[in-house]
């Protein structure tokens, strides 16, 4: 067969993907998709300040743009495109049911700043979400505002701060956290003020929990532990854990992210959870992994719940009634507030349909499949590559880079010649414990057939990078999408967000 790979064409353009120029570059300033009277000098109201010079907007007809930005949401690879096995981000179908009670004109054109008496559906509808996430966990208060899982992060460990103050336990500096954490955990515990020491890991996976009893003491505010955690696992001494946690006079902290694997299953009172931040975006299905919105509601134990922030729903004689302000009568420990408005409301609404369109069984069978799903992958692919622990995982499957060994292909080269066999990478190089890791997060949304598919060509994949000799093609992959290898991490430190450099200079003559 002929190898069309890299043909060059005329226009740059292959087949039906398009080599897309900048806006800017498609700029022709005799275009405009609008068609509005030019402005009336005697309404300016900017004196000095009125621009002199061209804005330095492109120029272009309204198809001219529809057809750039659809051109680029196409380049963008998406859950509705294909799998995406992301290990720790749960990448699952989003029901459109959600999509479309979220833009119910009732749901979607209302205001925070309303008043009290016209939204009361929509503090109904908070006050349910709310209700659920209280059965699910076990715990009884719920802080709903924390806009994404690193806030809901924040908002636990500021209760936790909060209610140490209370009690005048200012000698606890410390926050415990394992070395598979997810970096938002130390992070939280950094920005709040503590010093964050590192908890090993066991040997199977978990925490060691000899070493972390042992590290607590008078000094230690809290412990913070993943669960299930990064590597997969369930830690299954958790409520030891928080047993010697809570005699040492700490609280037990939760991240419960990977929330999705239990739902249903495990009471978290029970295991002694204070508390546990929930992604509805990610266990509770709303598109995300494009910079959000998410949400990453809290919930609290009895001891934690009277620092709750501001604001939270109470139920008084005229219907629900949203506080607002720490130190009012119905909040006088709150720690305060940490959002504006109550939250992510459009992901309430997306994430108490999918609750409701799947009731408690169904929510129970959803962690059961993504659990399921994992463990096929783990046994399937554990035929070529090698599975970093033994026995069983959650809802996600880790894998390291010994069946790499003397190929001369690393983690991040296999991961990318998946790219050019149509599937998203899984997560690489993370959790940080093992050694050029794979995590692969399948969720119960995907069928067998993809999952056999997925097998099938990651095993094709492995043989290859095995037969020896492939080292560089390895390394030059991707070789069929429109940009290769870019520099990631320049680009997030240094972003380049604006194409030329002169407009800004003259914006404000
Ligand atoms: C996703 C995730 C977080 C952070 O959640 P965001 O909503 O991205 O802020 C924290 N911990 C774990 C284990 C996660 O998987």
């Amino acid at each position: 067969m002929t190898d069309y790979s890299n043909i060059e064409t005329t226009s740059g353009n292959r087949g039906l993907s398009f080599e897309e120029p900048l806006i800017f570059e498609l700029d022709s300033q005799d275009s405009t998709a609008v068609d509005l009277d030019p402005p009336s000098h005697d309404m300016d109201r900017l004196g000095g300040l009125r621009r002199r010079s061209p804005v330095g907007l492109p120029g272009l007809s309204e198809p001219e743009v529809v057809r750039h930005y659809t051109r680029l949401s196409q380049k963008n690879y998406s859950i509705d495109s294909g799998f995406y096995p992301l290990g720790s981000c749960t990448m699952k179908h989003n029901p459109r049911l959600n999509e479309k009670m979220a833009r119910l004109p009732a749901l979607g054109d209302i205001h925070p700043f309303q008043p009290e008496s016209t939204v009361q559906g929509a503090y109904k509808l908070m006050d349910a979400l709310a209700t659920w996430l209280k059965e699910l966990t076990g715990l009884p208060a719920v802080a709903l505002s924390p806009a994404a899982g690193a806030h809901g992060e924040l908002c636990g460990i500021m209760a936790i701060r909060a209610a140490h103050q209370a009690a005048g336990n200012d000698d606890r500096k410390v926050v415990l956290v394992p070395e598979s954490a997810h970096g938002t955990n130390p992070a939280t515990a950094a920005i709040c003020g503590y010093s964050v020491e590192s908890i090993p890991g066991n040997g199977n996976g978990r925490v060691d929990v000899n070493a972390l009893t042992a590290r607590l003491g008078p000094d230690v505010a809290a412990v913070m532990i993943t669960n299930p955690n990064t590597c997969g696992l369930f830690e299954n001494e958790a409520k030891a854990i928080a047993d010697a946690v809570h005699a040492a006079g700490a609280y037990f902290y939760m991240d419960g992210a990977n929330f999705n694997a239990i739902v249903g299953r495990v009471t978290l009172s029970e295991l002694g959870v204070d508390a546990m931040h929930i992604n509805l975006h990610k266990t509770f299905s709303t598109p995300h992994g494009g910079g959000g919105p998410g949400a990453g509601p809290t919930v609290l134990s009895e001891a934690l719940a009277p620092f709750a922030p501001v604001p939270f729903l109470v139920h008084d004689a005229t219907g629900l009634r949203m506080v607002e302000h720490a130190g009012d009568k119905d909040a006088p420990q709150s720690f305060g507030r940490m959002k504006g408005y109550h939250g992510q409301f459009g992901v309430f609404v997306r994430a108490l349909a999918y609750m409701m369109s799947l009731g408690i069984d169904g929510l129970r069978q959803a962690s059961g499949d993504a659990v399921l799903n994992a463990n096929y992958l783990r046994v399937r692919l554990s035929e070529e590559l090698t599975p970093s622990y033994d026995g069983i995982c959650m809802h996600e499957a880790l894998f390291d880079d010994r069946f790499l060994k003397d190929t001369g292909v690393s983690t991040l080269d296999f991961a990318k010649s998946m790219i050019d066999e149509g599937f998203h990478p899984p997560t690489m190089y993370f959790p940080l414990v093992v050694h050029g890791a794979l995590l692969m997060e399948p969720t119960e949304t995907e069928s067998k057939a993809t999952l056999d598919q997925y097998c099938e060509t990651v095993l094709a994949l492995a043989r290859k990078a095995k037969s020896g000799g492939m080292a560089e093609e390895f390394a030059s992959s991707p070789q069929l999408t429109p940009r290769r290898r870019l520099d990631e991490t320049q680009a997030a430190r240094k972003p380049v967000l604006r194409w030329k450099p002169e407009p800004l200079k003259h914006a404000a003559e």
